[in-house]
């Protein structure tokens, strides 16, 4: 049997959008499993829980065609090349939106790589229509009551609005 392939998708997730579900979707069609590490960085309050947030990755990896059962969530604080390989795997999974994060993401790949040689970074291109969306502003627009559907998954546009009327 050929070696199981393990991507590891790391972030902050709060909360998943459109273009982290973009490339989840390319991730599954790279690999056989995708490991989602969501970054719980001390000092740092999110918006959801991590509880919550794996809660909705999971509806997500359910929505896509072939993810039942794929994809798993672990919570890190430490280095990503630590959590991709206690995750058991060999591909790092970045996202890129532009020009910044592929300045950044060089730096990243190049210094995870002298650390991890065993471990490799593949960046997945945004498609056109997710590209622009960031968590960051998802949050912003929802909080000033803005319609956040055009950006997120309905189940999160709705997680939102809960959480901003509450
Ligand atoms: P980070 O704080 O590391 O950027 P995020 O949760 O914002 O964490 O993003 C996690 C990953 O998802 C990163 O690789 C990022 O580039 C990617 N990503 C986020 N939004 C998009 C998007 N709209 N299109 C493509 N990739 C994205």
């Amino acid at each position: 049997m050929p070696p199981i392939r393990t991507g590891f998708f790391p972030g902050s997730f709060d909360p998943i959008t459109n273009g982290h579900a973009d490339i989840l979707a390319a991730s599954l069609a790279l690999c056989d499993q995708v490991v989602v590490g969501i970054g719980t960085h001390p000092g740092k309050v999110p918006l959801f829980s991590f509880e919550e947030r794996v809660a909705l990755i999971e509806m997500l990896a359910a929505t896509i065609e072939g993810g039942a059962g794929r994809v798993s969530t672990i919570a890190f604080d430490g280095l990503t090349i630590d959590a991709a390989r206690q995750a058991g795997a060999g591909i790092l999974i970045r996202g890129l939106r532009d020009g910044t994060d592929l300045d950044y993401e060089m730096q990243l790949s190049g210094m995870n790589g002298a650390m991890a040689p065993d471990i490799r970074t593949i960046f997945v291109p945004a498609s056109p229509a997710t590209r622009p969306i960031t968590a960051t502003l998802v949050r912003q627009i929802a909080k000033l009551g803005g319609d956040v559907t055009p950006f997120v998954p309905d189940f999160v546009a709705r997680k939102l609005t809960q959480k901003f009327a509450s």
